[in-house]
């Protein structure tokens, strides 16, 4: 198979098959963005967990790229802390504005790779992006609220198990 019926391929099977589709009950992030360009809308619901993405949904309509963006991402980040999801965003955003990706030694396919070709289309950037711009921008927003208010932090005891 060639490579860019590769990524054609996992972009569809998320577009169809959207991992992680919904809104989280009770949610500590909860955001929508839109791209009013494409006339893609995302809303992002995050859990959160002793600095980590507990659970993550979304809901949305829109082109292709847009929804599988939104769909890798919410698999892509669950478990992680929020300085490794944003270090994941800001691979993202090299590989759909460049192309480039690094993918880490020894590991295989990585999904976030079939964007690759998002490059050669600068008007669907914005596309693949809306996902992860609604992420950054929502854990901004929660991190200034748990400065305001950091007795929230403070509710479970012990590590939270790592899901996945
Ligand atoms: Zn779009």
């Amino acid at each position: 198979m060639a490579l860019d019926e590769l990524y054609q391929e996992v972009l569809l099977d998320h577009y169809k098959q959207p991992r992680n589709k919904g809104v989280l009950a009770e949610p500590d992030i909860r955001l929508e963005l839109k791209n009013p360009f494409c006339g893609d809308e995302i809303l992002l619901t995050l859990k959160m967990a002793e600095g980590r993405v507990a659970e993550a949904a979304f809901e949305g309509h829109g082109c292709v790229i847009s929804q599988a963006s939104a769909s890798v991402m919410t698999e892509k980040i669950k478990g992680l802390r929020v300085e490794e999801v944003a270090a994941i965003a800001d691979q993202f955003t090299h590989l759909v504005r460049e192309g480039k990706y690094e993918r880490p030694e020894g590991e295989e396919f990585d999904e976030i790779e079939a964007f690759a070709g998002v490059c050669e289309f600068p008007t669907r950037v914005k596309c693949a992006m809306l996902a992860w711009r609604t992420l950054l921008q929502g854990l901004k927003e929660h991190g200034g609220r748990e400065h305001l208010h950091d007795h929230h932090a403070h509710g479970a005891e012990g590590e939270t198990p790592n899901r996945g």
